[in-house]
């Protein structure tokens, strides 16, 4: 039997380095935490093997797609193989950062949406049957957060195509250009990214459909991070156990949903 194996992105810090502590105590596979940086990546390594806990490393930045590349080769010609992916890297800008709309728009659209996207598919034909994906969405990622009522009918289509949401994310990436975004999607460049995700998640489950391999999206709550400027209530060990939960312990039938922090299925 092949040896089973988990990956979970930018995982050298936070709810992603917590979701590898648990997945090393709990999965019977090698875990790898990867990093963009291999010195926080290897710190971070270190600092669960004093905790007695053995994960992998390996480098992989995902909006890098020679980093993706490199890792999907090793990971195949390893193991063949991935069984759990949880695609947890993404990137916020603070409440004061001084860039431009037009800037933070691009910037995180390219790693949360674009980025996560072609991770995906570079590294969804390495899936095996029985296989879980687990994209780290947010309460942001509601799809409530965007006022127009067309754009939610549209992100929401059953028939919406990858290329089409790809679309969608471009179009706003336009409107923060030329300062119309406001009025159809808001103000929050971070809620378009997680939103992107979650419909993704929805279209990725609907093209894995005739295939034993679930995906679902998560909002971790909110947690004690850098992200969140250490505001959130939660530790990183309890972000991270909603995401166990669907890597790990969540019903077959669970598919293509969106789950709270307290591991309930939400409506979208
Ligand atoms: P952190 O900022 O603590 O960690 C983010 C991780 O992503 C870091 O390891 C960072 O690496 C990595 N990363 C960023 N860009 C890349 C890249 N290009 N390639 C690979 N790794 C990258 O954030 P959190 O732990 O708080 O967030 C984890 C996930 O949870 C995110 O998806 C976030 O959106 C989501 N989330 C968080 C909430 C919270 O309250 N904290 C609430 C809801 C959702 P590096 O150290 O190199 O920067």
């Amino acid at each position: 039997m092949s040896i089973k194996v988990a990956v979970v992105t930018g995982s050298n810090k936070g709810i992603g380095f917590a979701i590898v502590r648990g997945l090393c105590k709990r999965y019977k596979g090698v875990v790898y935490l990867t990093s963009r940086d291999v010195e926080r990546g290897e710190k971070a390594v270190a600092d669960l093997k004093k905790e007695g806990l053995s994960p992998k490393f390996h480098q992989l930045d995902i909006t890098d797609n020679k980093s993706v590349e490199i890792f999907s080769s090793y990971i195949k010609a390893s193991y063949g193989g991935i069984d759990i992916m949880v695609n947890n890297a993404a990137i916020a800008f603070k409440r004061n950062a001084t860039e431009s709309v037009a800037v933070q728009a691009e910037k995180t659209l390219f790693v949360n949406y674009f980025s996560t996207l072609s991770t995906c598919e570079q590294l969804f034909p390495l899936l095996r049957d029985g296989a879980r994906v687990v994209n780290i969405s947010s309460s942001c990622g509601h799809l409530t957060n965007i006022p127009s009522e067309n754009l939610r009918q549209r992100l929401q289509d059953p028939s919406l195509t990858v290329s089409e949401l790809s679309n969608l994310m471009r179009e706003y990436v336009e409107a923060a250009k030329l300062g119309t975004q406001a009025a159809e999607w808001g103000n929050s460049s971070y809620v378009v990214s997680k939103v992107g995700l979650t419909a993704l998640t929805k279209i990725q489950q609907r093209m894995l459909n005739d295939r034993d391999i679930k995906v679902n999206a998560v909002h971790p709550g909110y947690v004690d991070t850098d992200m969140s400027s250490h505001k959130g209530p939660l530790k990183i060990d309890e972000g991270a156990e909603a995401p166990l939960f669907l890597a790990l312990d969540a019903p077959d039938s669970v598919r293509g949903e969106f789950i709270w922090y307290n591991k309930k299925i939400v409506s979208w």
